[in-house]
């Protein structure tokens, strides 16, 4: 699902080479690769240009947080443009009605039957007593084929073989339902080749009907942009309340996807991965993009960022550093700061061309928790002043104090003294350069 969108995504982010900030030069070639991803991908193409507008806007000039790369500033602003662009928040089917009524509706072929036993299958999981109603009067061989898929996994399952009327198979569908005391009925309508008087007619009437509290339009995500033209037309006829999109594990570009809740204006509720019962899945903009870009872990960092990382503190590390008065106090600040974002060893994984900026060979690393137990067993004058800890007495008292053998005290005082000529030679400041120079 979302392969190809990835793959194309992942490589225009490939190309990007920015340092510190993101300008109109080097994220160009970038955004001609992003709108031809998506253009590729099936997205419209007036569509695909106004989301390269948008993440053109909101990354250039935007000042890079010191903890973050530009690369990963992009990533999260294509994250938030997906998300965006698919209807930000999952849409939840209302079943709250006793009982609650779906209609389901699609061409023939989208996957409309399938989609109905699949989401009897969904709602049973949730606790509820769904019943399959077979209203195709056309084709006898669709409720049969109903029949089938449901039986198969134990789905009750209601038909009339010779009725031709769908509000008889509707009404006798209800008794029934209450004999067996389901509470979720699911309505698989006849389905046609394409939109036409007849199938608009009679799926019109039965929604009059049954005035359902849920309408749900399947549609298969193959057929690429054609799938939205299929809802817009179908949507003239009928208020549709969400699209349920099919087939995704096929060929398909996603495209249609991606860009259908923009254009219609109606979310989509679920989609379809395969033709087994268990293939159905609820939308989640979120979890899509995070798919789509491969790079969750990238976009929770960001997110981490943006919402702990204190930038004014360090700003204030880096000027001490700078004037060489970077003490153990603020290194203890640091650390308890950097913590709050999560790993470190995953943060530092993540940032390109880290392991090269210090050359770590022959060091000790240490844990967050080590770092912590020798600072906090200086004296808070001690902290402040870390040259009056070369005196023995000193440092035999805070190795006892912290449980750090003398040698490994002796090597964490002479990394630290290096740490500002260290950061003098780094251009773009971040702040766990300074952690990373210690860390195991
Ligand atoms: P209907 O005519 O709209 O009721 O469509 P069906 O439910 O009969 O589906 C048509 C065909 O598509 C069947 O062969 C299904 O097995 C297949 N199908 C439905 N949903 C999916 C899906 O998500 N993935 C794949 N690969 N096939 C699907």
């Amino acid at each position: 699902m979302f392969e190809y969108l990835q793959k194309k995504l992942d490589k225009a982010l490939h190309i990007f080479k920015g340092n510190s900030r993101i300008n109109e030069i080097n994220i160009a070639e970038t955004l001609k690769d992003i709108r031809k991803a998506l253009i590729d991908a099936d997205v419209n193409y007036k569509i695909a240009k106004i989301f390269v507008q948008k993440v053109k806007e909101k990354s250039i000039g935007k000042k890079v947080l010191s903890s973050l790369n530009p690369k990963q500033l992009i990533i999260k602003i294509i994250y938030d443009e997906l998300v965006s662009l698919m209807g930000k928040k999952n849409i939840e089917i209302n079943i709250s009605n006793n009982p609650t009524i779906i209609l389901i509706c699609g061409l023939q072929g989208s996957g409309k039957t399938s989609f109905s036993s699949k989401l009897s299958f969904f709602l049973k999981k949730k606790k509820k007593e769904p019943l399959l109603v077979a209203a195709d009067i056309h084709r006898p061989a669709a409720i049969d084929q109903l029949k089938i898929i449901a039986e198969k996994d134990n789905l009750p399952v209601f038909f009339l073989k010779k009725s031709k009327n769908i509000i008889e198979i509707f009404d006798k569908s209800l008794i029934y339902a209450s004999e067996k005391k389901c509470n979720v009925i699911i309505i698989d309508t006849a389905g046609r080749l394409a939109i036409d008087k007849i199938m608009m007619d009679e799926i019109q009437k039965i929604y009059q009907y049954s005035k359902p509290d849920e309408t749900l339009f399947v549609v298969d995500s193959m057929t690429g942009q054609d799938a939205i033209n299929t809802v817009q037309s179908f949507s003239k006829f009928l208020n549709i309340d969400g699209i349920v999109m099919t087939k995704l594990d096929g060929d398909s570009r996603g495209g249609a996807a991606i860009t259908m809740s923009s254009i219609i204006g109606k979310p989509i509720k679920f989609i379809s991965n395969g033709e087994k019962i268990e293939n159905l899945e609820i939308f989640y903009p979120e979890r899509i993009a995070n798919r789509i870009l491969g790079m969750g872990d990238i976009v929770s960092l960001v997110e981490k960022v943006q919402e702990q990382f204190d930038e004014e503190k360090t700003k204030k590390i880096y000027k001490k550093i700078s004037k060489n008065r970077f003490d153990f106090e603020d290194l203890l600040e640091h650390i308890q700061q950097v913590k709050k974002i999560g790993s470190i060893k995953n943060i530092v994984s993540m940032i390109p061309g880290m392991e090269k900026i210090i050359d770590n060979k022959n060091k000790k690393k240490y844990s967050f928790k080590e770092i912590e137990s020798i600072i906090l067993s200086m004296t808070p004058y001690e902290r402040n002043h870390p040259k009056i800890l070369t005196d023995i007495k000193r440092k035999k008292r805070i190795s006892n104090g912290s449980g750090i053998s003398l040698k490994n005290i002796d090597l964490l005082l002479k990394q630290f003294s290096n740490i500002s000529k260290i950061m003098k030679t780094i251009k773009d400041h971040s702040g766990k350069d300074i952690i990373k120079n210690f860390l195991s």
